[in-house]
């Protein structure tokens, strides 16, 4: 097959037999089962709910081969799919259920009560997954529904909602408009042609994080279009992770900076004993990367770890293994289809090495806040995009990431970026997990305080945060230093590696300062 007669549709036609996805408790599905499934679910939507082109469909699913035949569905049904994550609470599920008009929700029976509570009030009709034939399973949907293409087959996109750390989560869509509108397709062609990436590479995708994020289901639906195997996992251990990875010969997965922190805390036996060699791409993004927890996983994969940068509004940026090895820190210079500028305040682009707003591009794509036209308008200049990230390029053109505007603090009129302190108190052997935030001072108007959790070998807090003051005032500015320490068991990270910094609260300043 050529590299442009891809596609799943075409796997399903052409290789029925092929494995399409191996759950997470080891059951098979091949293209044809999975095919099958697809067209019961779309018939479902069309005729049982009476959805039609630019409708809405939620799904608060875990990882799952019914979440996988929903969303090829919602793609070939001319649907917008909106995949919630499914650790919220049932407010917050019931803020994106009714701001995004979804017409129809399918979960997972574990969240069922939640996803309950949240749709009922709202009169929405919900379709629960892994619950045996009865009212609100699945099979209510897809009963006795043909399992041939539908006659017709219109493009459908994904509607996702960003984290939320920064505030509440945005609905970021994207028109119904042919090929690109489908995830798989984009996904392919960007790691295809940015990352060189082979159509083998694909061959045993093992889908790690949960796939309500655009970091998770995009490469992942990326490999279904390259008639690979998705190895799901639902629920990540560094153990399970590393089984999962030598027990099916994974070629490739997508994965977050937690997930290195949490490999690497492993015992190195531990680590030594599986075998990773398989591995030819390692993608990963999301959240910020603390530089020598990259190095040692370049060291223990090998170079095969590439990064991006983007948001679920605009991309991205791409570091391939050498050149995060030429130019550390980096994630990347933009792909071919995407365009980068750093702004000042009033839109001028800065010199080269100075700071400012990160702005970008990817192709002719009109991202847009859903019912937020002011927010979109705001987020524009000269037709690129900003989410508000702060960085600067060097004389290769390659970007580095200083912080988010959000979490600017200006100590004295001193603008200090958490992500420099962090960067820097990760490097500590003691801190296992840490994050800054700005706190109002009589004296500055603003200061930084650090957050952080110790390591198991760490003495105990005062004597640890003593060090850890000294260890920073030898590398960092003054302005720069935390005035306050604040010693947590864990902090509140999604499933992405993000930190919620608006939780960071309820712990108290072990420092004395
Ligand atoms: P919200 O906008 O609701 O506060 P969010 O910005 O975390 O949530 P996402 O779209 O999920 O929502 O995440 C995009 C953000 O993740 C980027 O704006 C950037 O801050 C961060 N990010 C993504 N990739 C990288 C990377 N490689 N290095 C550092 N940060 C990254």
């Amino acid at each position: 097959m050529r590299e442009d007669q891809v596609g799943f549709r075409l796997w399903a036609a052409s290789h029925p037999e092929l494995e399409a996805v191996i759950t997470a408790d080891d059951q098979r599905f091949t293209y044809g089962e999975l095919f099958a499934e697809v067209n019961r679910v779309s018939h479902g939507l069309r005729e049982r709910c009476g959805l039609v082109e630019g409708d809405t469909v939620a799904c608060v699913m875990a990882n799952s081969v019914g979440m996988v035949a929903l969303y090829l569905a919602a793609m070939q049904s001319g649907l917008y799919l909106v995949t919630v994550n499914y650790h919220l609470t049932a407010p917050e599920i019931a803020y994106i259920l009714e701001d995004c008009d979804a017409r129809v929700v399918v979960c997972s029976d574990r969240v069922e009560e939640t996803v309950a509570t949240a749709a009922d009030p709202l009169g929405l009709p919900v379709f629960v997954d892994g619950r045996a034939a009865a009212a609100r399973s699945l099979s209510e949907l897809t009963d006795r529904m043909a399992t041939t293409d539908p006659e017709d087959t219109p493009a459908g996109s994904l509607m996702m909602y960003t984290s939320g750390t920064t505030g509440r989560p945005k609905g970021v869509k994207r028109p119904l408009s042919g090929l690109d509108a489908d995830t798989g397709a984009l996904a392919y062609r960007w790691l295809f042609k940015e990352f060189g990436m082979t159509r083998e590479a694909f061959g045993s995708w093992l889908v790690s994080s949960p796939m309500y994020h655009s970091a998770s289901i995009t490469p992942a639906m990326g490999a279904l279009h390259a008639g690979g195997t998705l190895v799901l996992m639902d629920g990540w251990t560094p153990e399970g992770f590393l089984r999962r990875v030598e027990q099916h010969r994974i070629t490739g997965s997508s994965m977050v900076p937690t997930h290195f922190f949490r490999l690497l805390q492993l015992p190195e036996a531990v680590r030594e004993c599986h075998d990773m060699s398989s591995l030819q791409y390692v993608l990963h993004g999301a959240a910020p990367c603390p530089r020598e927890i990259k190095q040692r996983i370049l060291d223990w994969f090998g170079p095969v770890v590439y990064e991006y940068y983007g948001s679920t509004e605009v991309g991205t940026t791409i570091a391939r293994p050498h050149e995060w090895l030429a130019h550390p820190g980096t994630v990347g210079r933009p792909a071919s289809i995407s365009t980068l500028r750093i702004l000042d305040t009033r839109g001028n682009e800065v010199p080269t090495g100075e700071t400012g707003i990160i702005y970008m591009r990817q192709g002719d794509d009109r991202m847009e806040y859903h019912k937020d036209p002011r927010k979109t308008d705001g987020s524009r200049r000269d037709g690129l995009t900003t989410v508000w990230d702060v960085g600067h390029v060097d004389e290769d053109g390659f970007l580095y990431i200083t912080g988010r505007v959000s979490e600017l603090i200006l100590v004295g009129g001193v603008n200090v970026y958490p992500a420099e302190i962090e960067n820097a108190l990760i490097g500590h052997e003691w801190v296992a997990d840490v994050g800054v935030t700005g706190t109002p001072d009589q004296e500055y108007g603003e200061v930084p305080v650090a957050h952080i959790a110790l390591t198991d070998d760490a003495p105990d807090e005062a004597t640890a945060v003593e060090t850890l003051r000294s260890y920073l005032s030898e590398r960092l500015a003054k302005p720069k230093l935390p005035k306050a320490y604040f010693v947590h068991e864990t902090l509140p990270r999604d499933p992405n590696g993000k930190l919620y910094k608006t939780r960071l609260a309820g712990a108290e300043d072990v420092s004395g300062a």
